[in-house]
């Protein structure tokens, strides 16, 4: 007994910021979110230190009064909803009264705003959710929203915040959702000074999905529309040919709200069945119009999901939609479509390509440049005899090398190994210092996103060092000039932009760029799994594993092959107890 009681105002306000802002991005969608329900023309955010040391949001919406002010900053604060019936009817993005008192518990901030039609604003700053300071303040009308040190009260959750150039990145493309969904309204991101967005107020939306998502999206994005009894859907697919390596490229908005729901996600996906390949995915923007009675926003913490009254029914129009629109559109006719067929068809061929490419990136290792010798004197000293002295019992669905010794079976991945191969050769080329580069005579231009071209300026220096040579090409491309030697031209744009979705997934730190950049580079040159190898070959690949001491995992760390005693099979077979 005597041991309930009610938590002070300061440790309800430090649990509802950890569900609410989880790192420097989630304040800044939700004082975006805020200066959008202001009706704000015109939003800048300017930040330091991936957002941690400064987050500040301008804007020029209604602003406060003195007395909303200081009432913003109270929890279940609100001027957007008034009762229960008005939650199963949210119009606005904001409707909880959480964001700013979670914010301000959690940092130092001051809020300014000026009342439309007032000769001048007043400013509040809390500290840790304590009010230190407020005013008047001369300022334009709106709201200037200043948000520092945040986390500075709460180490735990600072720890688990990523790099600054991770939580940046996060910043860039919340700003990017919300400027695709609201092209006429501006919006400008500064990191550091560093203009990194500027888009101007009144865009029409191609040109905005156009600036955001990069211009090579220019012809290759078809609009649609379609409008069912309390639904309405619209938005625009990119043609299947400017697929992406991760589901980034996927955007969706519920009644302006960008959301990132599996069931909106899944159903993109869903419509561009059977168009890409695997681990391919599409570039598609969607806006759901839905009666808000049919959702319900209030399920998720960050309000990044929804719940759909008739889940089946939105994907169902969601995939369909997109189908339809596929199939109609002149893209099909002009070949985009019929050229990934016939690559299919012609399947033989490919292998046969891709046969000689492993011979000649092979051979090309054992040629005389100083580089190779290098590679050979070092890489060499560590040959052993674990896979050569092995036999060859045959390849199991053209992907698995079956070998065998006295007492066991090894089932080894072609394409597994073939990675390990060349990651170990890169790496050696690399810590050799004698990168050979082979410049291109045509440089390789790539249309970039924002995003993508930040994400790729952060690994420039340490592609550098393995034999790229890229420039800035105009504003968010890149001209590739010169290439590590063994890489062929085609690959050039699909590793890049592979290195670069990397980079956006998986938040490397200083010391895995190297290691990374060749892990995946190695998997792009590599023998894929299911392409016809000769004995000759064969042979090549279980020599190249030797003269690099075997090693018995690929450069992510899983294992090359699986080896089965033979007591393991006469247990199996019933030939032993
Ligand atoms: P919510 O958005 O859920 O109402 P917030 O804590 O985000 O809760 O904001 C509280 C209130 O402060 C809002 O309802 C709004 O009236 C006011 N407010 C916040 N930001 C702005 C802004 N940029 N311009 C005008 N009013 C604002
Ligand atoms: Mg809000």
């Amino acid at each position: 007994m005597g041991e309930i009681r009610l938590l002070s105002k300061e440790v309800i306000n430090h649990i509802a910021a950890g569900e609410v802002i989880e790192r420097p991005a989630s304040v800044v969608k939700e004082l975006i979110e805020n200066s959008l329900d202001a009706v704000s023309a015109n939003i800048s955010v300017a930040i330091e230190g991936g957002g941690v040391s400064l987050i500040r949001v301008a804007d020029n919406g209604s602003g406060m009064d003195k007395e909303d002010l200081e009432m913003a900053i109270l929890r279940h604060a609100t001027s957007k909803i008034k009762d229960t019936q008005d939650l199963f009817n949210i119009h606005s993005l904001g409707f909880r009264g959480e964001a700013l008192p979670s914010i301000v518990s959690v940092s130092k901030a001051k809020i300014s705003t000026r009342n439309k039609g007032f000769p001048f604003g007043w400013f509040i700053s809390i500290q840790g959710g304590d009010i230190i300071e407020s005013g008047k303040i001369g300022m334009p009308e709106g709201t200037i929203v200043e948000i520092k040190d945040l986390f500075f009260n709460t180490p735990a959750r600072k720890k688990f915040l990523k790099t600054t150039s991770t939580e940046q990145r996060n910043i860039v493309d919340i700003i990017s959702r919300y400027a695709l969904c609201y092209p006429n309204i501006g919006f400008s991101l500064k990191a550091n000074e560093r203009s990194l967005l500027n888009l101007s107020s009144n865009i029409i939306f191609e040109d905005r999905v156009k600036t955001i998502l990069g211009s090579n999206l220019k012809d290759k994005m078809f609009k649609f529309s379609k409008q069912i009894s309390n639904m309405g859907l619209h938005g625009i697919v990119a043609s299947p040919d400017v697929y992406r390596p991760t589901r980034g490229g996927i955007y969706t908005f519920v009644n302006s709200r960008s959301v990132k729901d599996p069931t909106l996600t899944a159903a993109v996906i869903e419509g561009f069945k059977d168009m890409l390949m695997k681990n391919r995915y599409p570039v598609a923007i969607i806006f759901l119009n839905i009666d808000p009675k049919d959702i319900d926003i209030n399920v998720h913490p960050t309000k990044a999901q929804v719940r759909f009254k008739d889940p089946s029914k939105v994907f169902g129009l969601i995939a369909g939609t997109i189908k339809e629109t596929l199939r109609t559109y002149p893209w099909r006719e002009e070949g985009v479509y019929n050229r990934e067929a016939t690559s299919i068809t012609t399947n033989m061929e490919l292998h046969d390509s891709e046969h000689t490419s492993y011979f000649t990136s092979r051979q090309g290792l054992h040629h005389n440049d100083e580089s190779s010798h290098y590679i050979q004197k070092h890489m060499f000293e560590k040959r052993t005899s674990f896979y050569t002295s092995k036999d060859i019992v045959g390849v199991l669905h053209s992907t698995y090398i079956l070998l065998q010794d006295r007492d066991a079976l090894y089932i080894l991945d072609q394409h597994a190994s073939h990675e390990r191969i060349n990651f170990e050769r890169m790496k050696a080329i690399a810590s050799s210092g004698m990168t050979p580069s082979q410049i291109l005579l045509n440089p390789v231009i790539i249309e970039l996103s924002q995003t993508e071209y930040n994400a790729l300026e952060e690994i420039i220096p340490y592609i550098k060092e393995i034999g790229f040579d890229c420039a800035p090409f105009g504003k968010t491309a890149v001209a590739v000039r010169a290439v590590p030697n063994p890489l062929e031209k085609e690959n050039i744009k699909e590793i890049i932009l592979s290195l670069i979705h990397k980079v956006l997934q998986e938040n490397w730190k200083g010391g895995d760029y190297i290691n990374n950049i060749i892990a995946t580079i190695a998997c792009h040159k590599s023998v894929t799994a299911g392409m016809i190898l000769s004995s000759q070959e064969i042979s090549a690949l279980l020599r190249d594993l030797d003269d690099l001491g075997s090693p018995h995992t690929c450069p992510h760390g899983r294992p090359l092959y699986k080896k089965i005693t033979l007591s393991e099979i006469e247990k199996w077979i019933g030939r032993r107890p």
